[in-house]
Parts: C-alpha cells; sequence; structure tokens
C-alpha cells in the first residue's frame, strides 16, 4: 500500500510482519557501516530490526534512541546483500522514518532548514537554477573562499562537498530529443535529476552522447523532475508519492521503451515507485534502467578512441544493494581500449555520503568514508569512478583530504572520453 496513504497503525503492521522476515543469523552485521565503526548491536540491521519488532509489539516506546537509531542508519542497503532470509530493511527503515516524522522527535535548526529544503528548494527546478546561478557566481568571484575561515563549521563542511558549479551556459537544459547515430536501435528517455541537472550537467551531456552514439533516440521530457529519494528516505512520502506521479505522467507521455537513469540513488528510487504509489507506477517502474545496465545489455558499441588509466570502480550502495548492478558498469569499462581495471578492498563498502547523511551525520560520516579511502589509496589508481552525484561529491571531498592524485568521475564520462569528440 501507498506509505503516504498509510496510517501509523498500518505501517507498523508492515514493519512488524516485515521484521518476522528476520532470523537473527547476523550474516548482515559484517557489512553495515554502522556496526562495523561502533561495534554496538543496536547500530547493526538486526538490532535495529529488533528496535523497530519492539515499537510495533508495544514492548518499546517510539522515542529519541529509536529516532537516532533510524537517522544513524546509512540506509545503504548492505544488509539486505548480505541477508540469507531476503529482509527488505530499506523500506522498514523507509516507513520508521515516517513514523518518527509524525511523531515530531527530531527538531532543532538543521531539521526545519532540512525540511524547507527538500520541499520548498529542490523539487523546483527555478528555484534550483536561481540557488546555483548564485553559487556559480561566488565560486566565481572567489567569494566562498575568502568567507570560508569565517564561516561556521558545518557550512564549510558544506562547501567542501560543493563541486565546480559550472556556468550558466553549460547548465541550460539539453535539448528535448536527441537523435540516435548510426543505425536506430531505439527510442529511451533519460532523467536528467534535480540538484545532477545543475552541478553535474556534463555527465547528463556525456550520457547523450553515449547513447545516441549506440544506435538510440533519447527523449528528455521537460516536465520530469525529481525523483523523491530524498524525501522517502527523510521520511516523507508524501512528498515523495507526489514527485514519482510527476514523473510517472511525464515519461508516459514520452513513449519510450527504457527510462535510462545515471543516478544510482534516483534509479534505486524509480524502480521503487510501484511500492510508494501502487499500480499506476508499475510500467514505468519496471522501464527504470542504470544507463551501466541498459547498455551492457543493449550490447556496447565498441568505442573507436583509447583511455589510457589505471582506473578503480567503486559500487553505489543504491546501485549494487538498491539495483543488484556490480558487474554491468566494469564489464563497460573492460571494453575501452587503454584502460586497466584494478581492484581496491572495499568496493561495495558505503562512501558516507547517503544523501544528506555527509550533512547530517559529519563524523559517522567520515569515518565510513575513510575506510574506503584507505583502501583507494593503497590502490593509488589514476581514477576512481563511481554511478551517483552524491558518491561523487563525497570522494571528491575525501580524496582531496586524503591528498589522492585520482580523479573522481561518472563511468560514462571514461565511455564519452573513449568514443572521442562528435564529429
Ligand atoms: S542499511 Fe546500511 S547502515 Fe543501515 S542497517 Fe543496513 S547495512 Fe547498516
Ligand atoms: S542477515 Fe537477515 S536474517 Fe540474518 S540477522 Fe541480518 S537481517 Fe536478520
Amino acid at each position: 500500500m501507498d506509505p503516504a496513504r498509510q496510517s501509523s497503525t498500518e505501517r507498523w503492521r508492515e514493519i512488524l510482519e516485515r521484521s518476522l522476515d528476520c532470523v537473527h543469523c547476523g550474516l548482515c552485521l559484517p557489512t553495515c557501516p554502522t556496526y562495523r565503526e561502533t561495534g554496538r548491536e543496536i547500530s547493526s540491521p538486526r538490532g535495529r530490526i529488533y528496535l523497530l519488532r519492539g515499537v510495533a509489539e508495544g514492548r518499546i516506546p517510539l522515542a529519541a534512541a529509536v529516532a537516532e537509531e533510524a537517522y544513524l542508519c546509512l540506509g545503504c542497503r548492505a544488509c539486505e546483500t548480505a541477508c540469507p532470509s531476503g529482509v527488505r530493511f530499506g523500506s522498514m527503515l523507509e516507513l520508521s522514518r515516517a513514523e518518527v516524522e509524525v511523531a515530531q522527535l527530531r527538531s532543532g535548526w538543521a531539521r526545519r532548514l532540512e525540511g524547507w529544503a527538500l520541499r520548498s528548494l529542490v523539487p523546483h527546478r527555478r528555484r534550483l537554477r536561481l540557488l546555483f546561478d548564485l553559487l556559480a557566481a561566488v565560486q566565481r568571484l572567489r567569494l566562498d573562499r575568502l568567507a570560508r575561515p569565517l564561516l561556521p563549521r558545518r557550512l564549510r563542511e558544506l562547501h567542501a562537498l560543493l563541486p565546480p558549479i559550472p556556468p550558466k551556459r553549460d547548465r541550460r537544459p539539453p535539448p528535448e530529443i536527441v537523435p540516435a547515430r548510426g543505425e536506430r536501435r531505439g527510442r529511451v528517455g533519460l532523467l536528467t535529476g534535480c540538484i545532477a541537472a545543475e552541478a553535474f550537467g556534463h555527465v547528463n551531456r556525456a550520457t547523450l552522447r553515449v547513447l545516441a552514439r549506440n544506435g538510440f533516440e533519447v527523449v528528455v521530457p521537460r516536465d520530469q523532475g525529481c525523483c523523491g529519494a530524498l524525501h522517502a528516505h527523510g521520511g516523507d512520502p508524501e512528498t515523495a508519492s507526489e514527485l514519482a506521479r510527476r514523473n510517472v505522467a511525464a515519461f508516459g507521455r514520452a513513449d519510450v521503451e527504457a527510462i535510462v537513469v545515471n543516478s544510482a540513488g534516483c534509479g534505486a528510487a524509480m524502480r521503487e515507485a510501484n511500492a510508494w504509489i501502487g499500480s499506476e507506477a508499475e510500467a514505468f517502474a519496471a522501464k527504470v534502467r542504470d544507463v551501466s545496465e541498459f547498455l551492457d545489455a543493449a550490447g556496447l558499441q565498441p568505442p573507436g578512441g583509447r583511455f589510457e588509466a589505471r582506473v578503480c570502480y567503486d559500487d553505489p550502495c543504491h546501485l549494487v544493494h538498491g539495483q543488484g548492478v556490480a558487474e554491468a558498469p566494469r564489464n563497460l569499462l573492460r571494453q575501452i581500449p587503454g584502460l586497466k581495471l584494478e581492484p581496491h578492498d572495499d568496493p561495495a563498502g558505503c562512501c558516507g555520503a547517503a544523501g544528506i547523511y555527509n550533512l547530517t551525520h559529519r563524523e559517522m560520516s567520515n569515518a565510513v568514508l575513510d575506510r574506503k579511502l584507505r583502501a583507494l589509496a593503497a590502490a593509488d589508481p589514476d581514477v576512481i569512478a563511481t554511478g551517483n552525484p552524491g558518491c561523487l561529491m563525497q570522494l571528491r571531498a575525501g580524496a582531496a583530504r586524503f591528498k589522492l592524485r585520482a580523479r573522481v568521475v561518472h563511468p560514462i564520462e571514461l565511455l564519452d572520453a573513449a568514443y572521442g569528440p562528435d564529429a
């Protein structure tokens, strides 16, 4: 049932039902980043399931300690991959966070700012564009660097995450239809995202070029919008459902065979849109594909150029755990002449970005990130590739802090470079 329309009783009943799938085996514990950092059972998947089941059964009060654990969890879903019993922890987490919000267990200015940004800024393209115009101007005039020492700690940390904002001309929306090149193999839609459309427009343009080079006509519906993932993860199923409905309608009108997404977090959320809004999203959810999965299944046209580099691929949680896509990006990268794919020791561990977790839980986020950075530092690649905007920002900030020489890019940028400039 649509979580936005569920009563509290129905949500807790669903949480209880899902919690009964857990057989307490503990196989998920070593994969959980918060358990790995704290060693506390309560901060493990099994501990959280026990806690939520206790609330659902009325044995434990829904109070601050439950709220704290619900939000200390990164929502990375590594526990789902490890679980032999099929526990759907991600959905339990979303339901429990919605209840934490109903009970108003989170407060303070940061919570109010988060709520305002998610409801009044992120879903509104014009307002976002204005904000990014302002940020681009501030960066161009280097005012951010001048003001940095005077900023409060939280804002300094936010500044470290912010990528260079492209000038306005490079943030223009892409054409509504990009024709296929060569033999036409199909017609697909592209989700351009909300924040990603402003900060990572170059990744969208690279995706369009690579899809066109592979014979796909690409439709970029003008009336598409934010996928609603941040809202669903932040306990706001109403806004998440509203946003999902907008995209179902926009891509429905576009009449495409697949909806291609280059952001793992958005893709995972869109694939589950039917869990939010029911059968009206079934056809939509079934068409959603990560760009790597889509191209790998379609059969990649061999790139003509070379890209000489040692590359470490890092799995975004919402691609490997949320969508079960691990091999496709690696398969594509292996087809780039000159590129050497290097392993590292923590590819499927969370990077600590987790939506806005790196802003709300800075210390835990950094501790989780540092584990990954140590693994990447040991591999010492030329390039780190990962397919999610939040992970790109987090890994770039971390790589700078660890003084790694590697560039951090989206895998589609490497493919695009290997195809060479458009004729
Ligand atoms: S979602 Fe991630 S952080 Fe949360 S309990 Fe599962 S493994 Fe741990
Ligand atoms: S692996 Fe699954 S069944 Fe085992 S403790 Fe974790 S959630 Fe429960």
